[in-house]
């Protein structure tokens, strides 16, 4: 049977894990051909590549073992050029452009910097050009990071409205057990809801060949982010000899379908945001109010944790501390603390000035079981 979504995708993130760059150049000219395929056929694709620190590493002639945080951002220094190299030499035997962009988390989680490079990673698209996308690991601290480009990949699939984001690895697919484990496990082919079931049995975030820093967790985990968009995710092995084309059969790889099917993309952006320190939790009234679409008001706060900002998104947790929504807060949280629980006037008189009554609007809000409410 075929998969309606790919064919319908429109525009595809595809990731290449690191152990597919390590494989070298066969690999590689089988993505790129039928990633020109896919452009040929009206669709604007986005590559998102692993490989600069496992690349960089050999070429090094580093040591095995674990790397300490500057040998591995030497390493990725040294890497991405070559990973780059070996991408532009594939794609330009095809004649298509590449262009390099490099990102760090901030370009995602900083609305202004999400909004710059969503204008020129499309820019780069009109232009015909194949966007090659890798965090920046060289410039990255370990607080701020990724960590792993299943993720990244997931939030640029976000950030340029993708319908179909695909990780290519040495991970074929989701089995029902672990397959290092339990030989023979058998391919789910199809998952239609991302739920616990699902979760458990990605087991570790260990990857089977070593290199790279994803795994079937890491994959479940981009799936539900980019499902949270509305785009699909499919996993499948990058060592295919059509690793892309392939993904037409419902027999070949893990489809994820996503969980919601239409979002703005101000509630991407919002849905997608590493999640900080702040968070409010909420009565079961005010639950109620969100789980509507209405706004929160400071009537229905029972209590403010952490520090956070005007402006910044925190989390909106129920009278049991169960995860409810995400929201831009409208007020900070020492302000917030003051108004928690206060009628609207109320809270006007506390504060001294006058803003909006709600704490958090409703359009600055996403909740998150609000794909079991589409659905
Ligand atoms: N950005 C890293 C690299 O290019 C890969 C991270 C990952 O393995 O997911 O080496």
């Amino acid at each position: 049977m075929t998969r309606p979504g790919f064919e319908a995708a429109r525009c595809i993130v595809v990731k290449a894990g690191s152990s597919l760059l390590q494989a070298g150049d066969p690999v590689i000219a089988a993505i790129v051909s039928d990633i020109v395929a896919l452009r040929a056929l009206g669709k604007r694709v986005i590559l998102v590549s692993s490989g600069a620190v496992a690349l960089g590493r050999t070429r090094l002639n580093l040591a095995p073992g674990i790397l300490s945080l500057e040998q591995k951002q030497a390493a990725a220094a040294t890497g991405q050029p070559l990973l780059i190299r070996l991408w532009e030499r594939a794609f330009s035997a095809h004649n298509t452009i590449t262009a390099q962009a490099l990102v760090t988390l901030d370009v995602t989680e900083n609305r202004r910097s999400w909004l710059n490079a969503r204008a020129t990673l499309s820019t780069l698209l009109d232009f015909g050009a194949v966007p090659i996308v890798n965090e920046n690991d060289t410039i990255a601290t370990d607080e701020l990071r990724y960590g792993d480009n299943d993720r990244l990949a997931a939030r640029v699939a976000q950030l340029i409205g993708a319908d179909l984001l695909v990780l290519l690895s040495d991970v074929e697919a989701l089995h029902d057990a672990d397959p290092r484990l339990v030989p023979g496990a058998p391919v789910i082919n199809d998952i239609p809801v991302i739920d616990d079931r699902i979760r458990l049995m990605a087991g570790d975030a260990n990857a089977s060949a070593g290199v790279g820093t994803g795994g079937m967790r890491t994959k479940i985990l981009a799936a539900e982010l980019a499902g949270s968009s509305g785009c699909a995710t499919a996993v499948a092995s990058g060592f295919l000899p059509s690793p892309l084309m392939s993904l037409g059969s419902d027999q070949h790889g893990t489809w994820f379908h996503p969980s919601r099917s239409v979002v703005s993309a101000r509630e991407r952006w919002i849905a997608g945001v590493v999640s900080r320190n702040g968070a409010v939790r909420v009565d079961a009234g005010a639950a109620a109010a969100l789980a509507e679409g209405k706004s929160l008001l400071p009537v229905g706060v029972l209590s403010v944790e952490g520090l956070f900002e005007r402006g910044e998104t925190i989390r909106i947790l129920g009278p049991d501390g169960e995860a409810l929504a995400r929201g831009v807060a409208g007020y900070s949280a020492s302000d917030a603390r003051r108004i928690a629980g206060c009628r609207s006037e109320e809270a006007e008189s506390r504060l001294g000035y006058r803003r909006s009554a709600a704490l958090i609007h409703a359009d600055d809000i996403v909740r998150i079981n609000a794909a079991k409410d589409n659905a």
